[in-house]
């Protein structure tokens, strides 16, 4: 940059270097597209002048074109910098992602010969597709019970498969109600995908026990990766972080729509979006996150199976991401939300959901009562007959 002086009007304000994918807010001061929308994550507010910015801010042209016809050099050792920052945070999440596959009982995973870990893991058959990402209440059969009660003795992990397929979701037990009165209830996250090595062997309890390795979708390429919308005229992919942030912003409108009783449920159904995102704001997301990200769009999107499993076993973060994207915007006004009584595959916790509709029919007595109807029924002949008749 040295050979470029970089007047301080081009810096910006918040990361003091030059502007890249500059962005001008109604106050008038200019920022990084990036840097703002980190800073508006926390705040809607100006960095400089407290103003208030509302979201959505498109970039500046004029100051984009001009910072690349003027100082070249300045904006390509600016660009290399990104680069560099989004390649560890690729590094980084990919240690992680290691480490989780390894899991805490390393006692379950071995070298296999191509360098990965080969994972042990009871397999519970199941006709729905699950998710890496989704979370379910799921009731157990004597068999299940018995696959769920050998995953607790152990890391706590089963896999979760259809009833044909070499391919699933390892997924964490996270709590086990045993069989009482009612069936056994199990509580599931979704972790990660896992393809069977040879065919499972028969566990001496009946059930199958297979050999697993971890797969992810492939790491996306840098350039898709930053937030540099093409130039226009150029006929390049969209980035996966604003395709999965228009997509985000799609599943808020049909929120919106649906009213405020719909958030609670929606959030009970299909979780909180990845912690990711709500970490780093307009932050760098790496390729982890952002397929973390298209898991939860593919579990929030109502489907049918068959379109499920494809979007499940493909291994392509940004097709993914276009298409839930591209469903949430055909929609329009027309719902398309996995909310409980769409033909949802989710099985979300049934009980909290039963449970919020006992609340409801409660609150309903509750008003009927106050507003004085059943008095007004117990002067109805007919139904005097039938309060007698119980009471008798
Ligand atoms: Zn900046
Ligand atoms: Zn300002």
């Amino acid at each position: 940059m040295a050979d470029e002086n970089i007047p301080a009007h081009l810096e910006c304000a918040i990361c003091m270097k030059l502007l890249l994918e500059p962005v001008s807010v109604p106050c008038g001061h200019t920022f990084c597209q990036t840097c703002l929308e980190q800073a508006l994550g926390y705040r809607n507010l100006c960095a400089v002048c407290r103003a208030p910015v509302p979201p959505g801010q498109a970039v500046n042209i004029l100051i984009r074109s001009m910072i690349s016809e003027q100082y070249p050099r300045a904006l390509a050792s600016r660009r290399r910098e990104v680069e560099e920052e989004l390649r560890q945070a690729e590094q980084h999440a990919e240690e992680e992602r290691q480490r989780e596959v390894a899991g805490d009982a390393p006692v379950q995973t071995e070298a296999n010969g191509a360098g990965g870990d080969v994972i042990i893991l009871p397999v519970l058959r199941h006709k729905r597709p699950m998710l890496p990402q989704c979370r379910i209440g799921h009731e157990l059969d004597s068999q299940g019970e018995l696959v769920v009660n050998f995953a607790v003795q152990g890391g706590r992990r089963i896999c979760m498969m259809l009833p044909e397929g070499n391919s699933g979701i390892c997924m964490n037990v996270e709590h086990l109600r045993p069989a009482g009165r009612q069936a056994a209830q199990v509580t599931l996250v979704g972790k990660f995908r896992v393809r069977l090595t040879e065919q499972p062997h028969l566990h001496e309890d009946g059930f199958e026990l297979g050999r697993f390795e971890a797969y992810f979708d492939t790491p996306l390429p840098l350039h898709l990766l930053g937030r540099e919308a093409p130039q226009e005229g150029a006929d390049g992919e969209e980035p996966a972080p604003l395709v999965a942030e228009a997509a985000m912003q799609a599943v808020e409108r049909q929120l919106e729509m649906l009213g405020s009783g719909s958030r609670y449920v929606f959030t009970e159904n299909c979780g909180e979006p990845p912690a990711a995102l709500r970490r780093r704001p307009g932050g760098t997301l790496t390729s982890a996150d952002l397929e973390a990200l298209s898991f939860w769009l593919l579990g929030a999107i109502r489907g049918d199976n068959i379109w499920r499993k494809k979007w499940v076993e493909s291994t392509d973060t940004q097709k993914r991401l276009v298409a839930c994207r591209k469903i949430l915007k055909e929609a329009g006004a027309r719902p398309v939300l996995n909310l409980p009584g769409s033909d949802s595959w989710m099985h979300p916790t049934q009980s909290s959901w039963s449970s919020l509709v006992l609340l409801l029919v409660v609150l309903a007595a509750l008003l009927a009562k106050a507003l004085g109807l059943f008095d007004s029924w117990g002067r109805n002949p007919s139904r005097q007959t039938l309060s007698s008749r119980r009471f008798n």
